[in-house]
């Protein structure tokens, strides 16, 4: 192929289309090009479910042995929100101040577009055994039911069996090399319901007081906390999201109240076995409360990609790219990694993430070489 691109170049093309989920405004497309002039195979499918926007994906593999590593990413993006507030049409891609100014910058066409890059030159320039590949959705900051966890399963149906996975997600802090992520906690949320009898606040006696008994059930899910932690993951915790009463008047006991709550968990619990601690600890401050309890379905479970040569050998690049050994964290909220760590080892890495889903998202230019560094050196060791 004639000029290999650079993360730069990708990354600018990518913010240019004015990608917010469910639109690819031609993201996948350019990546699909890119690839496919450099021998990959490629292949676009189209996810749907009801009541949720159709999807485009994008599978590209190039080889056909073990071991097969593939680099997973997104090309959506949440919206500008306010454009007047950011400093140039975030949809630009301009860069100015030695930074790349744009919507998804760093989240995550900027990781997304490193990893390209050096694939590309790695297999311009490097014969090697195996397979590398890429899963890229347009469905990781909507609803994801029309996204990766489809084309896992889309691609293991076809016999598809991935080795490792490295996931280009905005993980570090302060600078490029400080953090990677080996696991991710789960996400549960619930929904309590109160029912009371309404009544005369001079006649308490006649009501029965929601409000008071959801208070109390509430206290009782934060009394205690749910675990002290384990050696990789920071104790799971309860949030109370939302208390909803909604009643005006100062001299009536209303009849219902109700409570959203919402937990990040570690891998000492289950959906299952948090969702029975939750009802054992309602039931035992329940008195004589009568109260319904729901839950959110969830797709988000904890999991950890075990310490061991593949998240040493990533550890080892970003050492000595950046002088930095990362730390191992699990912190952070949910990712595509949920779904992939169910079909192979997968870790986090990309870029800085101050600013994602912020006004003014951008990443500075170096970032982007030192990212593109670290995937090639990844891609020498790994083969
Ligand atoms: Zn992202």
């Amino acid at each position: 192929m004639p000029n290999t691109p650079t993360a730069l170049d990708i990354a600018q093309a990518l913010i240019r289309c004015p990608s917010v989920t469910p639109h690819d405004a031609g993201a996948l497309g350019l990546i699909e090009g890119w690839l496919k002039e450099a021998g990959f195979t490629t292949q676009k499918i189209v996810f749907s479910a009801p009541n949720t926007p159709d999807i485009p994906n994008l599978y590209a593999r190039i080889g056909t042995d073990a071991p097969y590593l593939v680099f997973a990413g997104h090309t959506d993006v949440v919206p500008a929100g306010d454009v007047g507030a950011w400093r140039a049409d975030p949809f630009s891609g301009d860069v100015s101040d030695g930074q790349l100014w744009g919507r998804g910058a760093v989240d995550m066409k900027g990781g997304l577009a490193a990893s390209i890059a050096a694939v590309l030159a790695f297999v311009k320039s490097a014969s090697f055994k195996g397979s590398i590949g890429f899963l890229i959705t347009g469905d990781e900051e909507g609803p994801a039911i029309n996204g990766t966890i489809k084309l896992l399963e889309w691609a293991k149906a076809r016999g598809e069996i991935f080795d490792h996975c490295i996931l280009g997600e905005p993980t570090n802090v302060e600078r490029i090399g400080d953090m990677m992520k080996i696991g991710r906690r789960g996400s549960l949320t619930g929904r309590l319901v109160v029912h009371g009898k309404q009544g005369h606040v001079g006649y308490p006696h006649l009501a029965d007081n929601p409000v008071h008994h959801i208070v109390r059930l509430c206290a009782a899910l934060l009394a205690s906390p749910l675990d002290d932690g384990t050696q990789h993951f920071d104790p799971s915790s309860l949030a109370i999201t939302t208390l909803d009463v909604g009643n005006p008047a100062t001299n009536v006991i209303p009849a219902q109240a109700q409570a959203t709550f919402n937990i990040r968990f570690n891998d000492v619990w289950t959906p299952d076995t948090l969702r029975q601690e939750i009802e054992t600890r309602l039931a035992r401050a329940a008195g004589s409360a009568r109260y319904s309890l729901t839950f959110d379905p969830t797709n988000a479970v904890s999991f950890l990609t075990q310490p061991g040569a593949f998240v040493d050998l990533m550890a080892g690049a970003i050492e000595a790219e950046t002088g930095q050994r990362p730390t191992l964290s699990t912190t952070g909220g949910t990712s595509d990694a949920r779904f992939i760590q169910a079909f192979c080892p997968v870790v986090e890495f990309g870029l800085v993430g101050k600013t994602m889903h912020a006004v003014d998202e951008c990443t500075p230019v170096d970032d982007l070489a030192k990212l593109t560094a670290i995937y090639a050196r990844v891609l020498g060791a790994y083969f």
